[in-house]
């Protein structure tokens, strides 16, 4: 007879898998393209490189705490006050701090489904209840279903725009009529992980949100459009409230010396970093006008990634095993689709090149 072991809370058992995108497989003679984590295909800049091993050379230390530079550089970018800001250990970070923050145990977070994978996480490791609420046909947020969807118990909404893996964006307008509807003690959260990409009419202006509303907090990221995934770096505005809250929940030391460092130095080169940006959304568009013209019914796509809609997984498994054979990595989510990340040149032009939709219709 073994003597009892330690049994995690009930909810711990609850949370989903994170099934994070496969490494490419090297093939001799061919280079594989990993297109499924989002990542930016470009490798930070050289200046961004020496400011992270210049700070390297103090890793025997604790972070600075307070990330008092990153928070200076990012108050002097963002024009608000560093009293209005939080930063977190990537974004996804800053979803466990906003669960942490605002929820009780059972109280529940409002998000959309399918999007971003790390929200049923989040919200069922910080002990609350997810409510996911279906996309429009055209992979869009349904904010009118979100809407009524909020309950007695629901303390936060997650709007994901652009929506991670679909692509669409939601209008300003849009977000605007769904606040007026919101109850003031209901925390919107505008997860922005994206923005720097958006170039659809009238775009959601997170920050000048966050600044008029006190129930919004917008969330941002490093990883994307600044190419620094592997630090770890995500940041929320809010008003002085949210952030302090978000603030005290945050890991101590939880962003590291050489994340600060290449933080600060990625916002210096904000310039330089947009210009990369506006080449990837150059081969988006790309790709979307060519998968579209090969008969895939691809939802508009906002972000650095394509969505296409294979909800047979037989379709699924067969153009995933396509992609594969390009070498090309890409991330399915079976019974809704693929995702596949805008990356180099050469990716695009080998995903223009695989098969179109056959057999059954896709959507
Ligand atoms: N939000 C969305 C919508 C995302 O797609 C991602 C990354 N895949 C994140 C947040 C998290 O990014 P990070 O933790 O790297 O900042």
């Amino acid at each position: 007879e073994n003597p009892p072991a330690p049994v995690p809370r009930s909810n711990v058992l609850a949370i989903p898998a994170y099934v994070p995108g496969k490494p490419p497989v090297a093939r001799p003679g061919v280079t594989a393209y990993k297109l499924s984590s989002n990542e930016n295909p470009f490798p930070p800049l050289p200046g961004v490189l020496a400011a992270a091993t210049e700070a390297a050379g103090q890793m025997n230390r604790y972070p600075d705490m307070g990330a008092s530079a990153l928070y200076e550089a990012l108050s002097a970018r963002l024009d608000v006050p560093v009293d209005h800001l939080a930063t977190a250990t990537g974004s996804v970070g800053l979803l466990y701090q906003l669960v942490a923050a605002f929820c009780e145990p059972g109280d529940e977070v409002v998000h959309a489904w399918r999007s971003f994978e790390a929200y049923p996480i989040a919200v069922t490791a910080g002990g609350a209840v997810g409510v996911p609420v279906p996309l429009t046909v055209d992979a869009r947020h349904d904010l009118d279903a979100m809407a009524a969807a909020i309950g007695e118990r629901t303390r936060v909404v997650v709007v994901c725009t652009p929506n991670n893996p679909t692509g669409p964006a939601v209008a300003q307008a849009e977000l605007d009529a769904f606040l007026a509807r919101v109850p003031s003690h209901v925390l919107v959260v505008v997860d922005e992980a994206y923005v720097e990409f958006v170039r659809s009419p009238d775009p959601v202006d997170g920050v000048a949100t966050a600044l008029a509303h006190p129930n919004v907090v917008v969330t941002r990221t490093f990883s994307k459009a600044y190419g620094l995934a592997g630090f770890r770096v995500g940041y929320a505005v809010a008003q002085p409230p949210l952030a302090a809250a978000l603030r005290a929940v945050s890991l101590p030391f939880g962003v590291s010396t050489v994340a600060q460092a290449a933080a600060v130095a990625s916002l210096a080169a904000t310039d330089a970093l947009l210009e990369r940006v506006d080449t990837v959304v150059a081969r988006r568009d790309r790709v979307l006008a060519g998968l579209r013209e090969r008969g895939w019914d691809v939802p508009d796509a906002q972000g650095n990634f394509v969505w296409l809609p294979i909800t047979d997984p037989e379709h699924l498994g067969a153009f995933v095993a396509s992609a594969e054979e390009a070498a090309l990595v890409v991330r399915p989510f079976v019974g809704d689709g693929v995702r596949i990340s805008i990356g180099e040149e050469e990716a695009c032009d080998r995903l223009l090149a695989l098969p179109g939709p056959t057999g059954a219709p896709i959507g």
